[in-house]
């Protein structure tokens, strides 16, 4: 079987270089805040153009900060897409607000602003505070910032955009983590930049909130760096230092590996835009391709996979379900009765394998195999 994603090639590449970090490591013995990783948001800083970085302990965390920072409690709406993995929906839940959950695009699979006007309608219907939009750019393509922005500042809502699988794109000429006042992402390992275990980081344009973003990580300490002197209530958010030094690492392939990706996607898209709805990119956007995302006749989607699984070749449903038919999120409100779109794409989307170091024969098979896959299980091309 190939594998859906695969990390050891990129290991093998500087493997020498994380064992001399893990050294230097052991030997300064600074585990929790090492001077590595106040490098690492440095660096990811200068890489992605945000005026600010704050390293943090997971992606979803990194959302869970932000909202901390934001007073979020009950009452207050934040807008999610019904369509993204849980973590968007879930931190909202955590503060006690409201998730409001939105429709998205049958094109880029991203927040629909025309669904985000009626989700900030019915959230007002229902007598909650609209806060804040969450935008996810999903797969690795931004969401439309400009026009989100437009919605969110003409109802006075701020907008942390949940870059957990576009770190490493750009919108519109412009690096993912300066297109909001807040950006959050993960460094979840197979994520397009992943560490060895469990990361992640917020950007910001704004120094006030990088200030209390500080403090919420560690325990809501004081303005002296004193985690015994509790100004607020905070968590635990840091990340290890091991990981930092492991980004740091992976940092300088990073750019060459985003190139990697987009090649893929292109080959797989020439090969297989006869039989299936290959991913829409805008012109105005480069993906980071964190996943490469089909769409195919969902009466014949089952068939599909296991055809491919027979030949080798794995493929994974994202998402099954839209976030607002989970038993867990079911109670809260939805901008409009149906979200068709999401529910729509949870019926029909496909992911192939997609990894920077995926061979030219390996992804040559793959394409050969789902077109010979789809021809024998009379797959007919959707919209
Ligand atoms: C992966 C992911 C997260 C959560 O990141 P973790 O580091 O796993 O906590 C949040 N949002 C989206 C859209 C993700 O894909």
């Amino acid at each position: 079987m190939i594998p859906f994603i695969d990390l050891a090639p990129q290991q093998h590449r500087i493997r020498p270089q994380l064992e001399a970090a893990f050294r230097r490591i052991l030997d300064h013995g600074a585990y929790i805040m090492g001077p590595e990783v106040y490098t690492l948001e440095a660096q990811l800083s200068a890489f992605c153009g945000a005026s600010h970085t704050l390293s943090c302990s997971n992606g979803t965390d990194a959302l869970a900060l932000v909202l901390m920072a934001k007073n979020i409690g009950p009452g207050d709406a934040i807008f999610v897409p019904a369509f993204t993995f849980a973590a968007t929906a879930e931190v909202v839940a955590w503060m006690g607000a409201e998730v409001v959950f939105i429709d998205v695009l049958e094109t880029t699979f991203n927040m629909d602003p025309l669904s985000l006007e009626k989700g900030i309608q019915t959230a007002k219907k229902r007598g909650f505070r609209p806060r804040g939009v969450i935008p996810v750019d999903l797969f690795g393509q931004a969401a439309d910032y400009d026009t989100l922005h437009t919605i969110a500042e003409k109802h006075g809502l701020w907008v942390m955009a949940d870059a957990a699988q576009s770190f490493g794109g750009t919108y519109k000429g412009k690096k993912i983590g300066s297109l909001a006042e807040s950006t959050t992402t993960s460094f979840y390992p197979p994520k397009p930049l992943g560490c060895y275990g469990d990361g992640g980081a917020v950007f910001t344009e704004n120094p006030d909130l990088l200030k209390i973003l500080q403090s919420l990580r560690i325990h809501g300490q004081g303005e002296d760096n004193d985690k015994y002197k509790n100004i607020r209530v905070g968590m635990n958010g840091r990340m290890d230092t091991i990981q930092a030094a492991i980004l740091l690492e992976k940092l300088t392939l990073f750019p060459e590996e985003i190139l990697l990706r987009q090649k893929i996607a292109d080959r797989y898209s020439h090969g297989l835009q006869e039989v299936a709805q290959t991913p829409f990119v805008r012109d105005d956007c480069q993906s980071a391709w964190a996943q490469y995302t089909l769409k195919v006749d969902p009466s014949k989607r089952k068939e599909l996979m296991e055809g491919l699984r027979q030949e080798g070749i794995p493929s994974v449903i994202y998402y099954p379900l839209p976030l607002h038919h989970q038993k867990a999120y079911s109670a809260y409100a939805c901008a409009t009765e149906t979200l068709p779109v999401s529910e729509g794409l949870s019926k029909t989307v496909l992911s192939l394998p997609l990894h920077p170091y995926l061979a030219p024969d390996t992804q040559d098979h793959i394409i050969k195999t789902f077109c010979d896959v789809s021809t024998r299980v009379a797959v007919k091309k959707v919209a």
